[in-house]
C-alpha cells in the first residue's frame, strides 16, 4: 500500500539551480490567495511524472500548486535574468511573477517544477506578480498541444484559480499554471551577467548548464580546448531545430524577446502565441506588436538575432569572436534543412530529391495567396492522397489553376506507396489544432466556472492526429469573429 501520508510532489527533490548560490535568485515563499480550487490537471502529465492524477484533485494539491502552502523539500525562489525586449536591451528582468520550488526526480529525470502567476517577488517591476486565468487557460493548454504536436516545450501539471480580481484592460480573476521543465533557464539569465561583467559567475551557469544538459560539449572541448563555443553551437542547433518545428506547425510564438527564449530549445512563454487559421506569411499575432517584429515569417531571423544576443553574452567565455561566429553558422544550415525535412514529411515524401524546395515554395505561394486555411489544407491534403476526391481540396484556393499545376507536380512526386504516405500525414498533419476561438470560448466556459471546455480541449490537444468523431465541431473552419481577436502581452 502507497502510503497515505506521502506528500503530493513526493519527497524526492533536487535543487540543482539553487545550488548556483544567491547571486542567481531570491529566496522568497509565493503569497497565498484566497479560497483557490482546481481549474484542470493533467492527467497524463502527472502519470508520465510518476504523480498519482487522483491526488492533484486534493486540496492539499491545490494548495501546494496555488502556492499556499510550500510543499515539503521544496525550495521556493525567484531567479533573475535579464533581456532584450523587442530589440532593445532591457536590463535586469527576472522572475516577475514566476516562483521555482525546485526538481523533482520523475521517471522523464529530474524537472523542475515552476508556479506562474504566484506574487510580487524582487524583480515584478511594475507588475502584480499575478497571471490571470484568461492566459493561465492559454499556456496550460497551449504548451499541452505542442507537445502533442511533438515540439519541444515547457508542459503544465495544473491551473487553479482564485476569485481574487485582477486587473488588466479589465478586472479579471487570478490563477497559477504549475509549468514543468528539466530546466528554465533563459538566453537571459547569460546576458543579465555578461552584461554586469560577472564573468565567474557567467562560467558558473555555462558549467551547470553545460555539465547537466550537453554534456557532449566536454567531449568537443579536448579537441578545441573551449566548451563554450560548442555549447553555443548546439543551443544554435536545438534552438534551428525548434523554430524549424514551428514554422511548420504554424505557430507563432509573438514574444520572441531573449528572456523569453529557453536555453534547451524549448518553446516557453506563452503569450499571446496563436496556431494560424488562414496561413498568412506576414501575420502578426501580438496585438501590441505594432511594427510585427515577430510575425510568423520574422521568427526564423530572430531566433537568430537571439542567438546572436547569447553568443555575445558568451563570448567572454569562448574569447574569440571568430569561434563564436562560427558556432552561430550552424543555425544558417541547421534551420533550412530541418525545416525542409518537416514540410516534405508534411507533404508525404519520405526521402530527399531535387525540386523539393520549389514544390515546398510553390504550396506556400499558393496557400498565401488564397489564405487558405493552413490545418485543413494539410488535413485534407494527406486525405486525397489516401484516396479521397480532390474537390474538397482544391476548393480551398483561389487560384484553382495555379492549384492544379502545382497537383500535377506533387502527384508525379509522390511515392507509388501513396496509402502508406497517406498513414504518414495523417500522423503529423492534426486534425486539431488549438485555434484561439477554441480557446476563446473555453475560457468563456471557465469564466463561469465551467471548465468542461478546458478538458475538452486537453484530451483533443493532446492527441492531435486522432479523428475523435464526437469532436468533428472543433475540427472545421473558424468562425469570422476569430480574426478579430485581440490578444496582447497584458495577461
Ligand atoms: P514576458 O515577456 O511576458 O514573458 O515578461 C517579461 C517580464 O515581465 C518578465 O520579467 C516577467 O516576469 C515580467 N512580468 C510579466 N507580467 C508580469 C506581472 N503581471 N507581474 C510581474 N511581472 C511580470
Ligand atoms: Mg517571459
Ligand atoms: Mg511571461
Amino acid at each position: 500500500d502507497a502510503p497515505a501520508a506521502a506528500p503530493v510532489l513526493g519527497t524526492r527533490w533536487e535543487h540543482g539551480f539553487a545550488a548556483l548560490g544567491p547571486a542567481f535568485f531570491t529566496d522568497l515563499r509565493p503569497t497565498p490567495l484566497p479560497a483557490p480550487y482546481l481549474v484542470s490537471r493533467n492527467a497524463a502529465l502527472a502519470r508520465s511524472l510518476g504523480l498519482d492524477p487522483a491526488r492533484l484533485e486534493s486540496a492539499e494539491a491545490v494548495t501546494a500548486l496555488t502556492g499556499n502552502s510550500v510543499p515539503e523539500g521544496s525550495r521556493p525562489l525567484a531567479s533573475v535574468y535579464s533581456g532584450h525586449q523587442f530589440g532593445v536591451w532591457a536590463g535586469q528582468l527576472g522572475d516577475g511573477r514566476a516562483i521555482l520550488l525546485g526538481g523533482i526526480e520523475t521517471p522523464l529525470g529530474v524537472q523542475e517544477l515552476q508556479l506562474k502567476g504566484s506574487g510580487l517577488t524582487p524583480y515584478s517591476r511594475m507588475g502584480d506578480g499575478r497571471a490571470v486565468l484568461r492566459s493561465s487557460i492559454r499556456e496550460y493548454l497551449g504548451s499541452e498541444a505542442m507537445h502533442g504536436l511533438g515540439v519541444p516545450t515547457t508542459r503544465a501539471l495544473m491551473v487553479t484559480g482564485s476569485d481574487q480580481p485582477v486587473r488588466r484592460e479589465e478586472v479579471e480573476t487570478a490563477a497559477v499554471v504549475t509549468r514543468v521543465a528539466p530546466s528554465f533557464v533563459r538566453f537571459g539569465h547569460f546576458e543579465h551577467f555578461s552584461a554586469r561583467e560577472r564573468y565567474d559567475e557567467l562560467r558558473q551557469l555555462a558549467d551547470y548548464v553545460i555539465d547537466k544538459f550537453y554534456p557532449e560539449c566536454r567531449a568537443t572541448e579536448k579537441f578545441t580546448g573551449n566548451a563554450y563555443a560548442t555549447f553555443l553551437e548546439q543551443v544554435s542547433e536545438r534552438t534551428a531545430a525548434m523554430v524549424a518545428q514551428w514554422q511548420a506547425t504554424g505557430f507563432c510564438h509573438g514574444v520572441m524577446n531573449t528572456d523569453n527564449m529557453s536555453i534547451l530549445g524549448l518553446t516557453i512563454d506563452y503569450g499571446p502565441f496563436q496556431f494560424l487559421d488562414a496561413f498568412d506569411p506576414n501575420h502578426i499575432c501580438n496585438h501590441s506588436d505594432d511594427a510585427g517584429r515577430y510575425a510568423y515569417n520574422r521568427q526564423p531571423n530572430v531566433a537568430y538575432w537571439n542567438l546572436f544576443c547569447l553568443g555575445q553574452a558568451l563570448l567572454p567565455l569562448i574569447g574569440e569572436q571568430e569561434l563564436a561566429l562560427a558556432a552561430l553558422e550552424s543555425y544558417k544550415t541547421v534551420f533550412p534543412r530541418e525545416l525542409e525535412a518537416r514540410m516534405r514529411a508534411k507533404l508525404g515524401l519520405a526521402d530527399e530529391q531535387p525540386g523539393d524546395r520549389e514544390l515546398i515554395e510553390g504550396v506556400l505561394k499558393l496557400l498565401a495567396a488564397g489564405r487558405v486555411d493552413y490545418p485543413i489544407f494539410w488535413r485534407r491534403l494527406s486525405h486525397f492522397v489516401g484516396g479521397a476526391g480532390v474537390d474538397s481540396l482544391r476548393d480551398l484556393f483561389l487560384d484553382r489553376q495555379g492549384f492544379d499545376g502545382w497537383l500535377r507536380l506533387y502527384e508525379a512526386r509522390l511515392p507509388a506507396d501513396r496509402h502508406a504516405a497517406a498513414v504518414a500525414m495523417l500522423s503529423i498533419n492534426p486534425k486539431y489544432v488549438l485555434r484561439n476561438h477554441l480557446c476563446e470560448l473555453a475560457i468563456r466556459q471557465a469564466k463561469l466556472k465551467d471548465y468542461s471546455g478546458v478538458e475538452t480541449l486537453l484530451r483533443l490537444v493532446q492527441s492531435p492526429f486522432d479523428e475523435h468523431p464526437g469532436d468533428e465541431d472543433k475540427a472545421g473552419f473558424p468562425p469570422d469573429w476569430a480574426a478579430h481577436i485581440e490578444i496582447s502581452c497584458s495577461s
